[in-house]
């Protein structure tokens, strides 16, 4: 008895010091986050630049972002790593895209400068941070390194601006979990019922597709009543201009349904007090259109009848990083993606490493291309079917129907639900 007490010790003590041997070096969600507020400059063709304007600390905004060492499921489009300068351990890792990335492929030779934050673990002591921006080539554009101190007298603590919240649904798994934030974006003060009513939408649709609704006791989803002065978010094409509280506006890149904010560093002050890392903004429009940035945010027009359909394949590109499965028929050929590199996202191929996408799951007698089914004709449930990613040619997508192709389905596709449930996985197990 008292032998089989002491081994029973002896396993908890090496599983506390495996968890003890990161925690010394950062804290939990209880210590908040600190919050690097970079700015991205640069135009087409010219190599970017990457400055840090400020580092501020979020004390109130309790986000659990232990346990990312491992290798990050996704390249993004950029990465940030926090490395014990001593011990050279790495001690947290996030990847991302950026608006500031798509403004690089328009062909503009403007320099324009974009918002970018990034939240990080509190460290116990002085880190690296380390951030870098990728092409469309995956190489190496732009690189930023900072010491962080969290003694440092200048990091200005950002305190819970206060806004009414209200829980939509609270994770009761055992493990990490995943805070989404929902923020109200055209919304006047007296206007916030309808706002709740569209956040409750949100996370019905989100949970009506696998893998959410498998895993929907892991995340804890938050609605913040952030008011606007005006109703409605600004549609530049008829000349409307709204004050809103994040500055949203359909047009971006003067494509008239890409609904964006170039204030970032205004939806991260708003989430002071909200124990959320990944954003969702629904804007008070009926107008369609809305756009998703992997790790970054997802903005969606809430009052268009497509509007569930809509925030669901957003956050598709926000939270899972998947691609666009559709392109134009009969249009010119998109060089979004060129055709000799292997794209990060995980649900589209160029099947120059198709070994790393989803050739695992592919049926042996599925032909490569798969030829899309005739009418009546059932096709098989993984493929690699010729367009996608924008492009009619040479970019494949795994299904010929999927959240991230058309707003008339009711799922995701199977590569599309593997690369979700990965992710879910590497936050919170
Ligand atoms: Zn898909």
């Amino acid at each position: 008895m008292y032998m089989m007490v002491r081994v029973a010790i002896v396993a908890v003590a090496m599983v506390a010091m495996s968890v003890d041997a990161l925690a010394g070096k950062i804290k939990g969600a209880e210590a908040g986050v600190l919050r690097l507020d970079y700015v991205f400059a640069g135009s087409a063709g010219e190599k970017p630049v990457v400055a840090l304007k400020r580092v501020v600390s979020q004390p109130d905004r309790h986000v659990d972002l232990t346990g990312r060492v491992r290798q990050l499921p996704l390249d993004g489009n950029g990465r940030v790593s926090v490395v014990d300068p001593v011990s050279l351990d790495t001690l947290y890792r996030q990847s991302f895209s950026s608006l500031f990335h798509e403004w690089m492929q328009t062909g503009d030779s403007t320099w324009r400068a974009y918002e970018h934050s990034m939240i990080i673990p509190v460290p116990e002591r002085e880190v690296k941070v380390c951030l870098e921006l990728t092409n469309e080539r995956r190489r190496v554009m732009a690189r930023h390194e900072a010491r962080v101190n969290p003694e440092d007298i200048l990091t200005r603590p950002v305190r819970n601006p206060g806004y009414d919240t209200v829980w939509i649904n609270r994770a009761t798994y055992p493990g990490r979990h995943i805070g989404v934030a929902i923020l109200a974006e055209g919304y006047t003060r007296g206007e916030m019922a309808h706002f709740e009513r569209r956040a409750r939408e949100t996370v019905e649709a989100l949970f009506a597709h696998e893998p959410f609704s498998t895993y929907a006791d892991r995340f804890d989803i938050v609605a913040v009543k952030t008011p606007s002065d005006s109703s409605g978010v600004s549609v530049p094409r008829d000349g409307k201009w709204r004050e809103t509280a994040f500055g949203s506006h359909f047009s971006t890149f003067y494509s008239d349904r890409y609904l964006t904010t170039p204030n970032v560093f205004a939806i991260h002050d708003a989430m002071g007090g909200v124990p959320a890392e990944h954003i969702i903004i629904l804007a008070n429009e009926e107008t369609y259109g809305g756009g998703g940035i992997f790790n970054s945010y997802t903005l969606t027009a809430a009052d268009n009848k497509y509007f569930e359909p809509v925030v669901v394949h957003e956050f598709g590109h926000s939270f899972g990083g998947l691609g666009d499965e559709y392109f134009y028929e009969n249009d010119v050929m998109s060089d979004s993606y060129p055709l000799d590199v292997e794209p990060w996202e995980p649900n589209i191929t160029t099947l120059v490493d198709f070994d790393s996408k989803w050739a695992d799951m592919m049926d042996e007698t599925t032909p490569v291309p798969t030829p899309r089914a005739a009418k009546g004709e059932i096709t098989p449930s993984v493929g690699v079917y010729e367009g996608g990613g924008y492009s009619t040619h040479g970019v494949y997508r795994p299904a010929d129907y999927c959240r991230m192709r058309v707003n008339d389905i009711d799922h995701f596709c199977p590569v599309c639900r593997r690369a979700i449930e990965r992710l879910i996985l590497y936050y919170t197990e």
